[in-house]
């Protein structure tokens, strides 16, 4: 599942924690859950859709964890009975825990039939810490060798709040502490709210105890690999305002707009009388490259701000319906404008298209399209859930192409050494973009793929290809 986690040790109030997860809402809004300690043991509570639905007590507890879930292997949530199955946070025994990310290769380890790679993780870790005498390090050991894919989690075991991350580092954890409380999350925002500095990143193959007397203990279960972080947090995923890797994401995306500066230049074309951002996450990018092409950047394009993200709506029916009414547009502003409108990125091209069709009918002369990511060629096996070539445009199409179906005047994609330098860290995962996954499953996954051809319904991580 590609979601938001959250820990929490040292007595906090259960309805703030639920305030601290809707930090976690652009993450992952299908469903969400929160589980806690108290005298009688672990308690849960979970809800379709927005965190601020949960029903929680009016109580405290000395240890909760909780996730927003957006949905990449699996079903969907349509109904209260998936809940319990479906949803993380999940617990067995003497263990609970939630993670973001996705196992690929569940269905070879396992034919028990799970939906979630949250439950499987949790059952796993249970039968690992009864063949291990409750030892988690342990555990967690062995439970590294079995899996391929991406995970953060956060969990409970006896008491303990522990942390951990797989050894590639794919999706961003993050923790503080401050003299009787611990905070583990996705987001540095979380912190934040918290009242908790960010004292580090996870590293990636490392296990965190945090205790209630908050000492902590780091164990070594997987490190010295080389990491892959996913670039696309820094370019869509992640809140501006969250630090993943020591990098904030504002200054990352405002250096993406550098880049993409120099890229236009390298264009020879007209220059726009707007750089326009389509709201919200272009938005330090257009700034940057508005102040680099030495153009004004002005918000005609604005958010329906009662909409959820189009990417993760539950269908494409769904996320058909809510881009017709996501956007707002100045309608005095664009006619007979050049306009350079920036966008994140371009998946399936159904959003720039309508764009650039909304602002020429709008009488804009010319439309330029900016996406702030190189094209998308491959599916992520990761954890977001793009998961087969046919969802994506730039898989079969050349940018010539894209252009033409976009009905742009000019089509400017990122490079990928504006990528990489504007994200400012070498050890990046860049699959969707180039093809080469860094875990074993996955590059298996491709190759079947490769002979056998993508899937046309369901995610090609879930087929079985034996
Ligand atoms: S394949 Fe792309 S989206 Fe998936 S983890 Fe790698 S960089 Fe992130």
């Amino acid at each position: 599942m590609m979601c938001g986690v959250l820990g929490l040790l040292g007595g906090h109030s259960i309805p703030f924690a639920k305030d601290l997860l809707l930090l976690l809402t652009h993450r992952g809004q299908d469903a969400s859950g929160l589980l806690w300690v108290d005298s009688d043991g672990y308690r849960s509570s979970k809800t379709m859709g927005h965190p601020a639905m949960i029903e929680v007590p009016n109580a405290r507890s000395e240890i909760i964890i909780g996730s927003t879930r957006y949905p990449t292997c699996g079903k969907k949530v349509v109904s209260k009975d998936d809940l319990m199955t479906f949803v993380g946070p999940f617990s067995r025994e003497s263990i609970a825990l939630t993670h973001n990310g996705n196992i690929t290769n569940m269905k070879r380890i396992t034919n028990a039939g799970y939906e979630c790679d949250s439950e499987f993780i949790t059952d796993r870790l249970a039968e690992l810490l009864s063949q291990n005498d409750g030892n988690l390090t342990r555990a967690f050991r062995e439970l590294d060798k079995e899996i391929d894919g991406a995970y953060s989690l956060v969990g409970i075991h006896n008491g303990v709040l522990f942390a951990y991350r797989d050894a590639r580092g794919f999706k961003p954890l993050v923790f503080g502490r401050t003299e009787s409380h611990t905070v583990v999350a996705s987001e540095s925002t979380v912190l934040d709210m918290a009242g908790a500095t960010l004292e580090r990143d996870v590293y990636p193959g490392e296990l965190l105890l945090f205790y209630p007397d908050m000492s902590m203990e780091s164990h070594s279960i997987a490190q010295g690999r080389t990491h892959s972080h996913c670039f696309f947090e820094y370019v869509y995923f992640a809140h501006p305002a969250a630090t993943i890797e020591n990098q904030l994401v504002y200054d990352t995306r405002f250096r993406l707009g550098r880049a993409l500066a120099q890229r236009f230049r390298k264009m020879s074309l007209e220059m726009p009388d707007y750089v326009v951002p389509v709201p919200d996450t272009s938005r330090p990018a257009s700034q940057a490259l508005a102040e680099e092409l030495g153009v004004p950047m002005r918000e005609i394009i604005l958010k329906n701000r009662y909409l959820g993200r189009t990417f993760i709506a539950r269908s494409q029916e769904e996320r058909d319906a809510m881009a017709k009414t996501k956007y707002i547009y100045l309608e005095d502003k664009i006619r007979g404008k050049t306009i350079l409108v920036v966008d994140d990125s371009i998946v399936r091209g159904t959003t720039a298209k309508m764009i650039v069709a909304d602002l020429k009918k709008r009488g804009a002369s010319k439309v330029y399209f900016a996406a702030t990511c190189p094209p998308q060629t491959h599916p992520c096996y990761y954890g977001i859930d793009i998961a087969t070539d046919k969802e994506l445009i730039a898989s079969d199409t050349s940018i010539e192409g894209i252009a033409k179906y976009i009905q742009a005047d000019a089509l400017i994609y990122q490079e990928m050494v504006g990528l990489v330098n504007a994200i400012g860290i070498k050890d990046v995962c860049l699959a969707c973009l180039d093809g080469e996954y860094p875990t074993r499953y996955a590059r298996q996954i491709r190759e079947n793929i490769e002979v056998s051809g993508s899937s046309s319904m369901g995610r090609d991580y879930e087929r079985s290809f034996e």
